[in-house]
């Protein structure tokens, strides 16, 4: 299981959401997750109601990095 810090463009509120398995799809620019992302304000988001943080985008780069072993 794998949680990322992520921050809701909606609400403006930094969250810890667990994703499940993220899997990285060759046609697609961004990472697939298990689970929907939750905002503890907006409930379920898209991709495109949030953003990684620093430290979101430094805990996807070490689960890409660990894919690729
Ligand atoms: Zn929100």
């Amino acid at each position: 299981m794998t949680e990322l810090h992520f921050k809701c463009k909606k609400c403006g509120e930094y969250f810890d959401c667990e994703v499940g398995k993220i899997t990285f799809p060759i046609e697609s620019k961004r990472p697939h997750f298990e689970k929907s992302i939750v905002c503890p304000k907006c409930g379920v988001l898209s991709m495109d109601d949030v953003e990684l943080t620093e430290l979101g985008q430094t805990q996807l780069s070490a689960v890409y990095i660990s894919e690729l072993r």
